[in-house]
């Protein structure tokens, strides 16, 4: 239901959090963040209020400075803290968050659990995280494999994706589902509306349907999901909190 990410400076976790609570109006029955912590992902999820989540978070102490939170409005599997988002691949080093429907999820499953992979949600979003990590296998750049596993897809996507292969970036992706990337300086932002970023950048980069973007500290690049390169206008949002 409601996406942020962000990489820059900042203490990712406070971002993320303080994100999720400005969309929090849109509705959710589960939030969870997924950190880069050391090289790793850590993910942290929870049925319930994002204040149970935060309440959790605080002791860790956690200083990464990249990172995706979501909340989740089910529409596959019950509300849980197994089916709440960020989800992992199997071997742990992809996370993704989703806004949406992946209306081929069953026959992509089936066909991913031939190939070996175990799936720990009953979520239709699951599917896409296990698909990056087996394109990965054939094609080592991850923005290629990224691009692989979105032409696969049928349904409706905002998708933002971390790795421990490339540590300080987000890999978005947008299709019927809104998604927009908050400019800063030396730190960028990305969610599924405004106000989770308005706290810290008033510029911004709207995605359309077929565009993909990768997101680092200092640099957004805007694509087709064929991988042309687009090239987008930063609009400001001339509205404040
Ligand atoms: N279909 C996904 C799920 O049930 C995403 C729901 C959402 O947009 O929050 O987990």
């Amino acid at each position: 239901c409601g996406i942020v990410g962000y990489t820059g400076d900042r203490i990712a976790e406070y971002v993320l959090i303080d994100g999720l609570k400005r969309l929090e109006y849109r509705g959710y029955d589960s939030a969870g963040i997924a950190l880069i912590v050391d090289s790793r992902i850590q993910v942290f999820k929870k049925k319930g209020k994002i204040r149970e989540l935060e309440r959790e978070l605080r002791p860790l102490n956690l200083r990464a400075t990249t990172g995706i939170g979501h909340t989740r409005w089910a529409t596959h599997g019950s509300p849980t803290d197994l089916n709440a988002h960020p989800h992992l691949s199997c071997d742990g080093r992809i996370a993704l968050v989703h806004n949406g429907i992946i209306e081929n999820y069953q026959e992509l499953k089936r066909e991913l659990a031939e190939l070996g992979h175990t799936f720990r949600s009953e979520t239709d979003s699951e599917v896409v995280v296990h698909l990056i990590e087996e394109e990965l296998k054939r094609e080592k750049v991850f923005k290629r494999a990224f691009l692989n596993a979105l032409s696969r897809l049928k349904g409706s996507f905002a998708l933002a994706v971390i790795t421990t292969q490339e540590p300080t970036k987000i890999f978005v992706a947008r299709k019927d589902s809104p998604l927009v990337i908050g400019l800063g300086e030396e730190e960028n932002f990305v969610a599924s509306d405004v106000p989770a970023f308005l706290a810290y950048t008033d510029r911004a980069i709207f995605l359309n349907d077929f565009e993909a973007a990768v997101i680092d500290r200092s640099s957004v690049e805007v694509f087709t999901f064929n991988g042309e390169p687009v090239k987008k206008e930063a609009v400001k949002i001339p509205w404040s909190l």
